[in-house]
């Protein structure tokens, strides 16, 4: 799916539950959904909207994202560096997808794999209780990291 039917799919889901697709809005899901894979901070949103739409203000676009995250459309993420970031739901998976943070270079990758289904099933067996969603976000280092290079090979961010 390419970004204008991904916009098009939620403001569908806007439209569903009584919301309207404004300019501010599409150009807030516009930034989220061409930067997928980094995890912004409202902040960092702010900025990138600003080069397209100048006029706009930080308030708006925190209120943006804000209802995208109370829509279920990004979900709205601490990774331990004191600063919520939003990150796009995967269409069609109900479950957060994983994350894996690299203690060395700071990457952020992610597995779109839900790879918790067989301990789901044991939640819904043993305690009887039906497992609706869950974060799960590894800690580590990459081995492209460990051996002292500048840059990791794997994701190519500089190592500090
Ligand atoms: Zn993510
Ligand atoms: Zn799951």
């Amino acid at each position: 799916m390419n970004i204008v039917e991904q916009i098009d799919k939620i403001n569908m889901q806007l439209t569903v539950k009584g919301y309207k697709l404004t300019p501010q809005r599409e150009i807030t899901l516009k930034v989220l959904l061409e930067n997928e894979r980094d995890h912004l901070s409202a902040e960092e949103v702010y900025m990138l909207v600003k080069q397209e739409f100048p006029e706009i203000g930080l308030a708006t676009v925190y209120r943006t994202l804000e209802l995208l995250a109370e829509l279920q459309i990004v979900q709205k993420m601490n990774f331990g560096d004191g600063v919520a970031r939003f990150d796009l739901r995967m269409e069609g998976h109900d479950h957060m997808h994983h994350h894996l943070i690299c203690k060395v270079c700071g990457a952020l990758e992610e597995i779109q794999d839900d790879w918790l289904l067989d301990l789901e099933q044991r939640v819904a067996t043993e305690y009887g209780f039906q497992v609706t969603d869950h974060r799960l976000d590894f800690t580590g280092v990459y081995h492209t990291c460990k051996n002292n290079s500048k840059q990791c090979k794997r994701t190519g961010k500089a190592v500090s």
